[in-house]
């Protein structure tokens, strides 16, 4: 049964949408329905502002000027880590290196983790509904290490099988990489249930955060994983920003990723030192606008009601769940018990970009594609599908609208 009530308790969907200046647009002249939080999300105000500003007031760069405006932009880069470690309810700032994204955090505990460690014989397990970032990097280290990659399954519904999973944890496996959240089904993983079994063993527990922090508060010493990457601009941050958590005692044995300015204590030509982590891992000149902009969104977030968050997204997947079930020839791809609201789903006799298309022309963006998931269209069968992937800025309006526009739509097609 839908359960439709705008605003929830204290969040306010309308006022907070007003936060957001391009969800006022419109787009071939209909008003935006954006439906594409799960690819990048929509920014705040308070974001866009927060990097404006860093350009206009304190632009320079960090960790080497002693002036007035290289200390106020290290300041305003350095509380990116903070805030992060907070949002994570990391143990100590120093676990978090900021990265450009999650891609980039798996990449580095591939390369600088894993390549040195595996050999002939190991096993890297991850699971079906993994996103190419978080099943490519370990090929490549397989390729190089003689490493082998095992699957762990799911089920038609889109859920991990958990006893499948914990059976796969066998003493050569020397890595599990899963996805918190999956950015096709939308399932949540357990990711702490799966944590006990991987530290029962001794084997460290990677989880791709990537679609997880946009929807719910992320604690990486309750779920017990040992790395836990993320994305800045699915959080609502700019694009290019992102960061790997790791236990402390993991990165201080990890070896550089990346050699150049920043990432050092001395440097001879007859050997060089390295800083400690998190530096170690952060040369070169980083994103320092797209990180004051992440600080900026992590307080944005911080700010709402997080019961209403949680109640509003709920209702929003329930309503738009159930409206497409009631369509005739939609096929849902997902039904997980525990969701986000990201919702896969295909029409009988229509092909997603097809539809994707004319959704487009009336005003309403979703994603179609193998949404970077070849091995999870192949378990389903399917080149491709739709996808509606809502935050807590949609509305039920919206997803009236959506509904009403993909049965028109679909009447062109059939
Ligand atoms: N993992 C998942 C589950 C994702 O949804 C994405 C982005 O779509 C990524 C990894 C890659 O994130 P980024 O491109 O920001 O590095």
């Amino acid at each position: 049964m839908t359960r439709l009530h705008d605003p929830v308790g204290d969040f306010d969907v309308d006022r907070v949408r007003t936060d957001f200046p391009l969800l006022a647009r419109s787009v071939h002249d209909k008003p935006l329905v954006y439906f594409d939080s799960a690819n990048t999300a929509q920014k705040p105000r308070a974001v866009i502002e927060a990097v404006d500003r860093y350009y206009r007031e304190f632009n320079a760069n960090v960790a080497r000027a002693v002036h007035q405006l290289g200390e106020e932009a290290t300041a305003a880069y350095e509380s990116a880590r903070d805030k992060l470690a907070r949002l994570l309810n990391a143990p100590s700032r120093d676990e978090i290196v900021l990265t450009s994204g999650t891609t980039q955090a798996i990449n580095l505990v591939a390369y600088s983790w894993a390549l040195p460690r595996l050999g002939p014989g190991d096993t890297i397990l991850v699971t079906t509904m993994e996103h190419h970032a978080n099943i490519v990097p370990w090929q490549l280290v397989c390729e190089r290490t003689g490493a082998r990659l095992k699957v762990a399954p799911i089920d038609e519904r889109g859920e991990l099988i958990v006893e499948k999973f914990i059976e796969a944890l066998t003493p050569d496996v020397k890595l599990a990489a899963v996805a918190h959240v999956s950015n096709v089904l939308g399932t949540i993983n357990p990711v702490a249930e799966l944590a006990r079994a991987t530290r029962k063993r001794g084997i460290p527990l990677l989880v791709d955060g990537s679609q997880a922090a946009p929807h719910f508060a992320v604690d990486v010493r309750a779920l017990g994983c040992d790395f836990y990457a993320m994305t800045g601009h699915k959080l609502f941050g700019p694009t290019g920003t992102g960061a790997l958590w790791a236990r402390r005692e993991i990165l201080r044995e990890m070896p550089p990723f990346f050699g150049g300015g920043e990432m050092i204590r001395e440097v001879r030509f007859d050997g060089t030192t390295y800083a400690e982590p998190p530096h170690r891992f952060e040369a070169g000149t980083p994103n320092i606008a797209g990180f004051v902009g992440l600080a900026a969104a992590i307080d944005y977030l911080g700010a709402l009601d997080h019961a209403g968050v949680a109640a509003h997204e709920a209702d929003l997947l329930a309503h738009a769940t159930d409206a497409l079930r009631a369509l005739p020839g939609v096929r849902l791809i997902g039904e997980a018990a525990h969701k986000v609201p990201v919702i896969s789903f295909l029409v009988e006799g229509a092909h997603a970009h097809d539809l994707a298309t004319l959704l487009d022309h009336e005003g309403i963006a979703v994603r179609s594609g193998h949404h970077c998931a070849h091995p999870l269209m192949q378990f389903y069968g399917v080149p491709a599908t739709l996808r509606a992937s809502l935050a807590f800025y949609n509305t039920h309006a919206e997803v009236e609208r959506f509904v009403a526009a993909l049965a028109r739509v679909r009447k062109l097609l059939a």
